[in-house]
């Protein structure tokens, strides 16, 4: 049975191969055969050789290739691209005609790209150029924007401009520089979507995309890369022929002159030349470093590159260092990599190193009040019980979570029970509940329970905590007793717990972690930090993609807040011998409630 499957195959493989056209012209082959660099956009104008860089070939022929659906390049600058793109429009233009889209991130862009990048082209290389009549030409019908050819035509589109990204079918379609799209074209969504979207009557369509890569987190080359099959070019060291990715770290200069940069191999230590670049690029190869369905993705940094020098690029990042800005756009430019400012978040190995002479539930002498602090997912809640004391010292008391879909009633049922648990004679005396994702659910769950107050984040407001109505009539009056919704600066917090964790052990307001904390937990509390993009703005970027345990802690200090915990002031050490002076009053009163009570009081909560 087994023979007689393979002998099928066999068969029907033989046949394929009958079937199969002749191989086509690859877009480098046809580069190489037809196409000519113009003088105003090259250094060297005439014809194109693709041996000139050895790295463009295969990026090229996985744009001819039929197995490759998508193409995705995350480049530095001076390696080719725009040429790329060029070979790659000539290609379909002459030998496979076809409806093409150029994207480029805004409309006045696209304008100069026809001007100054594709015009040269046609009228400089030959198989083009009687194919797309001139725009000036009375019956061409061709505009900057729009040109047709035989069997196809060029339209040139603004990424931040609906109009040119939504009508014809499309089968090419080329997105250039997109980590400068913006999020939204118009109000019609993401360009990108909306170019893919036209391409998909085609059986052979084909997505080509390429930028040099922005700020980590928010870089949609990156998170393109990240899903390609992410191939590198490794070369041989010249010296001992071992094979390895080009990397900045390897960049060595003696003191001060940065212009005589060399590039050490790692391997043998041999010291690395510009002389010996086009040999190690010519005995490049592309290795992929994961699989992936059909999409081709490419990384390459000004040190492949034949036009740029290991001196100037190590002279230009000397320049660049000076301002994190210009550090940035050299990280972006130079090393084709994205920006990561992790600000002064710390590493999870220092949080593990908190871990202080206690267990997970047990509530440490010095305690106050009980917070927590509860994230609700799509299939679980997480969350963490904190345990306050004066000048916002904390101990983590628990951190757990619960899985189960939360639009049913189960895991809000276990949740109702970890509110009430006794934690040795210390109770939960509030918990923000994150109301984000599943609105209904949150409210619902907080109707019935007194303790637990809807809340939600935001990047930013004007004061930590803020509170406002949510049960209201039809007629919008208040319903007396119904929920309320707190709002929390996320990012106040954030910054709260983050600069809680270097704190010193001994002094007031520490931070303190249990004995047997998990670290996962430790990992997600740093997850996030605050950076500064390039417009200046700043905001809560990711690094991981587990985050919840600093959501939670985030709630659970808004819910301290809330208390007043933070105006809290130390007890004297002997009640009885404290003598009541003229403004001093908060102290007593906080004191004589606690004796009262024993504990704080959130009814009116
Ligand atoms: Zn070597």
């Amino acid at each position: 049975m087994m023979d007689l499957t393979l002998a099928h195959a066999r068969v029907r493989s033989a046949v394929l191969d009958v079937m199969r056209p002749p191989p086509l012209l690859t877009v480098s082959g046809w580069a190489d055969e037809y196409r000519r660099l113009s003088p105003e956009s090259a250094a060297e104008p005439g014809r194109w050789r693709t041996d000139r860089a050895p790295y463009q070939k295969a990026i090229m022929d996985a744009v001819s290739d039929p197995t490759v659906r998508e193409i995705v390049v995350m480049k530095s600058a001076q390696v080719g691209w725009t040429e790329i793109l060029g070979n790659c429009v000539g290609y379909y233009i002459d030998r496979d005609a076809s409806p093409i889209l150029m994207i480029q991130p805004t409309l006045e862009m696209a304008e100069t790209w026809s001007k100054d990048r594709l015009a040269p082209m046609i009228r400089d290389t030959p198989a083009l150029r009687g194919k797309i009549q001139d725009a000036r030409s009375r019956d061409s019908g061709n505009t900057l924007l729009h040109k047709t050819f035989p069997g196809g035509h060029v339209t040139i589109a603004g990424a931040n401009s609906p109009s040119g990204l939504a009508s014809r079918p499309i089968r090419i379609v080329l997105c250039d520089e997109v980590d400068r799209y913006p999020a939204s074209a118009g109000t019609e969504g993401d360009p990108i979507s909306l170019a893919r979207k036209r391409s998909t009557t085609f059986w052979n369509r084909k997505l080509l995309m390429g930028s040099t890569p922005t700020v980590k987190g928010s870089s949609r080359i990156e998170a393109a890369f990240d899903a390609s099959d992410q191939r590198y070019y490794m070369v041989p060291c010249p010296h001992c022929e071992t094979f390895q990715r080009m990397r900045w770290d390897n960049v060595k200069w003696p003191q001060d002159e940065p212009r005589a940069a060399y590039y050490a191999c790692p391997e043998c230590g041999g010291v690395i030349e510009d002389r010996h670049k086009m040999f190690m690029l010519s005995q490049g190869r592309w290795e992929a470093t994961k699989q992936s369905d059909g999409v081709a993705g490419f990384h390459i940094n000004e040190l492949y590159s034949p036009w740029v020098g290991f001196g100037d690029t190590a002279a230009s990042f000397v320049d660049a260092k000076r301002s994190p800005e210009t550090l940035q756009t050299w990280v972006n430019t130079a090393l084709g990599e994205t920006w990561v400012e992790r600000g002064d978040v710390p590493t999870h190995d220092r949080v593990m190193q908190m871990r202080a002479e206690y267990c997970s539930r047990e509530v440490p002498d010095g305690s106050v009040v009980l917070t927590a602090g509860i994230d609700v997912q799509k299939d679980r809640l997480v969350y963490v019980v904190k345990s306050w004391g004066y000048g916002m010292a904390s101990w983590l008391v628990e951190f757990g979570q619960m899985w189960g879909e939360t639009d049913k009633p189960d895991v809000w049922e276990r949740l109702a029970d970890v509110l009430g648990t006794d934690y040795g004679g210390h109770q939960i005396r509030l918990a923000l509940v994150d109301s984000g994702f599943r609105a209904d659910a949150v409210y619902a769950f907080c109707r019935g329970n007194p303790l637990a107050l809807p809340s939600k984040g935001h990047e930013s407001l004007t004061q930590p905590v803020r509170m406002s109505r949510v049960d209201v009539t039809v007629r919008g009056v208040q319903i007396k007793n119904g929920v309320k919704l707190w709002h929390v600066d996320s990012g106040y917090f954030k910054q709260l717990v983050h600069s809680r964790i270097d704190w010193p052990q001994d002094q007031p307001g520490a931070w303190h972690l249990p004995s047997d904390i998990s670290e996962d937990y430790a990992r997600q509390v740093v997850a996030e930090s605050k950076i500064t993009l390039p417009s200046g703005k700043v905001v809560w970027k990711r690094h991981d993609r587990e985050n919840h345990a600093l959501d939670c802690e985030a709630y659970a200090a808004a819910a301290a807040r809330i208390l007043g915990v933070d105006r809290m002031r130390a007890p004297r050490p002997a009640p009885e011998a404290v003598e009541v002076k003229e403004g001093d009053p908060v102290v007593v009163h906080h004191e004589q409630r606690r004796r009262r009570r024993g504990t704080f009081n959130t009814a009116r909560w």
